[in-house]
């Protein structure tokens, strides 16, 4: 199951987005711990699209390896601090 860890600059907490949640929905955007808001157009256009992508090679890369009999793959990406 694929989610994703968003950071907020506003209160530097993070939350997490599941796959199974309603992670297309803009409510998805809101920081739970403090309100604010990831940029409507930004979130459906940049995130969701990325975020489905990366969800979908993974699945493949899963296929891959019961299909094929290649060895299990997965990546996650990060952004550029572990530490945010
Ligand atoms: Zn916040």
């Amino acid at each position: 199951m694929a989610f994703m860890r968003i950071y907020c600059g506003s209160c530097g907490q993070h939350w997490e987005v599941y796959e199974r949640d309603d992670w297309n929905s803009s409510k998805a955007a809101i920081c739970p711990h403090c309100g604010k808001s990831i940029d409507g157009q930004t979130w459906v256009n940049q995130v969701v699209p990325a975020f489905c992508a990366a969800a979908d090679a993974n699945r493949e890369l899963e296929r891959d390896a019961t299909g094929y009999g290649l060895p299990r793959f997965r990546f996650d990406i990060l952004s550029k601090s572990r530490t945010d």
